[in-house]
């Protein structure tokens, strides 16, 4: 969200502008790539419970669809701005162009607290979003998603709505979709497993055994706990995670030196992602502030909770232990910090290359819907790994060749793609 100090698009436009001047872009192309192609502002009026009327306000905005049909989120929080989704359409683009999946990039976003919606409310909002839209959207233009306090039963809502208003199914629309009504097995692994999938391929670059390394996490939600345990199951360890205190409304960090013991973890953990911490400390867990799981000495980060904790502050507290960070997380690391890391010499797998999992699973989810055939589980995670494996090995072969820091490297292929297929239809 945006803070008062913090604009995420003038952010996602200085990294862009950066990018753009090592690649030589044109005047015409940089122009076109630093501002979305299309921006939709709209009102929703909705009937509430109480037979009032509120009127919400929600965007859409389809930053470049040169490479194929938009695809992004819907989000819905009361302090949404036009300016985060825009950032966050631009990143998509750049995301779905460095994993190789032929998508532009989309976000959208509805002005509201869905704490205080019936879920009636709810629907009402769901379905005004589409009528909105319903011309701009489709699975051949531009193809939404859960994100922030969105999930498969709004998509499903809205999903119906297009299809009243077109007369006939087009599963294709929408992902995040539920499990029997057009959505993909995996898709809840997908960002936490294709993590690891790029950490692996880091480790075997770097002749190191997964079996003789150890992570620190931060975060325990659904990127988290998947990536663990894959992490696991190719034989690293993890002695800590972190997650935020509902209660206390503060951080815990859960340590164990042996290594943590996922299963039991989880058992003791909230749908938020939030450890009981009194559990936690009977089970011998040592709970310690939130910011320790960066002080580890450990060999890997992986920061998989929210943007803006990897900082010029905390930056200094990393241990010469760790020779390797991958972002699970949007945004964990700061510009200021990079320059950091970078002068560590520590490995990082930037977020749009390493949590794109998700949004290569939710293309997957799209494919098998304009085919009316759904894939078995194996089969979308042996997918995803290919697709994560190749993108991985394209952006550190780049670093490699042209000793780029592996966040430029990743930036390079994403924008150089676009605007190649921008210059390929003659828009520029
Ligand atoms: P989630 O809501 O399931 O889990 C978030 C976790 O972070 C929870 O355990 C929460 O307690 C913890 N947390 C919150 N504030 C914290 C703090 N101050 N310190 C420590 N821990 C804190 O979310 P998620 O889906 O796992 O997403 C995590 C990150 O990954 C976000 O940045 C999200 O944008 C990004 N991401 C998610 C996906 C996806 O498919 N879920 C895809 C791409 C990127």
């Amino acid at each position: 969200m945006a803070t008062k100090n913090f604009n995420a698009f003038e952010m996602a436009q200085a990294q862009f502008d950066k990018v753009a001047e090592q690649l030589e872009l044109d005047l015409a192309t940089k122009a076109l790539l630093r501002q979305p192609l299309r921006e939709y502002h709209f009102s929703i009026p909705v009937h509430m419970d109480d037979g009032s009327y509120q009127v919400f306000r929600g965007f859409r905005v389809q930053h470049n669809d040169a490479r194929g049909p938009g695809k992004g989120g819907i989000r819905f929080h009361p302090q949404e701005t036009v300016d985060t989704v825009k950032a966050l359409a631009m990143w998509m683009t750049w995301k779905c162009s460095v994993v190789d999946i032929p998508l532009g990039g989309s976000k959208g976003g509805v002005i509201c607290d869905p704490h205080n919606l019936s879920l009636r409310e709810q629907e009402q909002l769901c379905r005004g979003w589409v009528r909105q839209l319903s011309k701009d959207v489709g699975p051949l233009r531009d193809v939404p998603a859960p994100d922030v306090m969105t999930n498969a039963q709004h998509m499903l809502w809205m999903l119906d709505e297009f299809e009243a208003i077109n007369g006939a199914k087009y599963p294709g629309l929408i992902t995040g979709k539920p499990i029997g009504m057009g959505g993909s097995l995996g898709r809840t692994e997908a960002t936490g497993y294709g993590v690891i999938f790029t950490v692996r391929e880091a480790l075997k670059e770097h002749n190191i055994k997964p079996e003789n390394t150890v992570a620190a996490v931060q975060g325990f939600g659904n990127v988290a706990q998947y990536a663990i345990e894959l992490f696991e199951h190719i034989g690293g360890k993890v002695i800590c995670v972190s997650c935020w205190d509902q209660e206390d409304q503060i951080s815990y960090t859960f340590k164990k030196k042996d290594g943590i013991d996922l299963k039991t973890l989880l058992g003791i953990t909230d749908r938020f992602g939030g450890i009981n911490k009194i559990k936690a400390k009977d089970l011998g867990y040592e709970v310690l502030p939130g910011d320790k799981w960066i002080e580890q000495e450990v060999d890997i980060l992986l920061p998989c909770a929210l943007e803006n904790q990897v900082t010029a502050d905390t930056v200094t507290k990393i241990k010469p232990s760790v020779k390797f960070i991958a972002e699970g997380a949007n945004g964990p690391t700061t510009p200021e910090a990079d320059k950091v890391i970078q002068e560590k010499n520590i490995f990082i797998i930037p977020d749009f290359l390493a949590n794109a999992g998700g949004v290569t699973c939710s293309y997957f989810e799209q494919v098998q819907s304009n085919m009316n055939y759904y894939w078995e589980k194996d089969e979308v995670l042996s997918r995803l790994d290919e697709k994560m494996t190749s993108a991985y090995l394209k952006v550190s072969e780049l670093a490699r060749q042209r000793k780029l820091y592996m966040r430029d490297a990743a930036y390079v292929i994403a924008i150089k793609r676009v605007a190649q297929a921008c210059k390929d239809r003659g828009w520029v």
